[in-house]
């Protein structure tokens, strides 16, 4: 079996267009939503990051401003300009761009932000409502990967699910909302034993690791939807995820590439949690 590609780039194309339709609404409405990035320091990865969230932004009329910190910043300062964020009423929503220099503490930089803000959906409090199954900021990662599973046509009900890594930015919360959409789920990490086995059960198969290829093509069950949300190097220095490709395309369903799978959604998902955020803060009703 060949399988059929999940295209992240297409799909995550449709999902800006319902954004601006919304922006479009509520530009007319006066209101424009705004996204405020920052970054402390000068990671090369972290900079292009944070410049394509600004293109996509301005792409779907989003007000996108980034606040470009030096290295040196005292955690005294961010939490400062946390503060003056939290109180600009233009401001929808804050994402502090990881990783942060080893000197500011990330829990303390999170304390300080408004969980109303948090488009990223990491705070405690918005983690929380997932678990709660209420409404709020879902990570975007996550709600990239369902809508991708869901662009399928698969129906996640009933299904067996293994999810590989249980961070706090993809695995727990993809973990939670698989759960949500009444799959049996599976969650494994650098400590489970008969990894390959587990995943070989797995209808739908999210990989969420960082290793370059490590998910093999026997590990597939016969007909899995993949999702690969890893994004690492290969030995030649090529992009690739955390699944062999070319070994797992041969047995599954679905697969998502790297690039082109899931990194597209997140970013689609930030712009779309902008405006949930926007019309929540002003007390709209949600678009989405
Ligand atoms: P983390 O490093 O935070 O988590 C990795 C997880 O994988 C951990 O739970 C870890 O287990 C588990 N793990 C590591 N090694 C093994 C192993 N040998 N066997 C089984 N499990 C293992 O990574 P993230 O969740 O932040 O990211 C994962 C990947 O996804 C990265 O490549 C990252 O770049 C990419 N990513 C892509 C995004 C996108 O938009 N496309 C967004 C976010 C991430 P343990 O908990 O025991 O340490």
């Amino acid at each position: 079996m060949a399988a059929q590609i999940l295209d992240g780039k297409a799909l995550s194309q449709q999902v800006r267009e319902e954004v601006k339709v919304e922006v479009d609404k509520l530009r007319g409405l006066g209101v424009r939503p705004g996204l405020h990035v920052v970054l402390v320091g000068d990671d090369p990865a972290s900079a292009i990051y944070v410049r394509n969230k600004g293109r996509a932004c301005e792409k779907v009329g989003i007000n996108g401003v980034t606040h470009r910190l030096p290295k040196e910043t005292t955690e005294e300062e961010l939490l400062d300009l946390l503060g003056k964020l939290n109180a600009d009423d233009e401001v929808d929503g804050v994402l502090v761009q990881l990783p942060l220099p080893g000197h500011i503490s990330e829990s303390r930089v999170n304390d300080a932000m408004d969980p109303a803000r948090d488009v990223d959906g990491f705070l405690p409090v918005n983690l929380g409502r997932l678990l709660a199954g209420r409404e709020g900021l879902v990570p975007c990662t996550p709600a990239g990967i369902i809508r991708l599973i869901d662009q399928s046509g698969t129906a996640i009900e009933g299904k067996r699910a293994v999810i590989i890594g249980r961070s706090i930015i993809v695995g727990k919360p993809v973990s939670l909302l698989l759960m949500q959409r009444h799959a049996t789920i599976t969650v494994c990490h650098s400590r489970t034993r008969e990894l390959a086995r587990l995943a070989s059960e797995a209808d739908i198969l999210v990989a969420a690791i960082g290793r370059a290829k490590m998910v093999k093509g026997d590990w597939i069950k016969e007909g899995a939807v993949v999702i690969d949300v890893g994004m690492n190097r290969d030995e030649n220095g090529k992009l690739c995820g955390d699944v062999d490709f070319d070994e797992a395309a041969g047995r599954a369903a679905w697969i998502t590439p790297v690039p082109g799978g899931v990194g597209p959604m997140t970013i689609a998902y930030l712009l779309r949690n902008t405006v949930i955020a926007c019309c929540a803060r002003r007390g709209l009703p949600s678009p989405f």
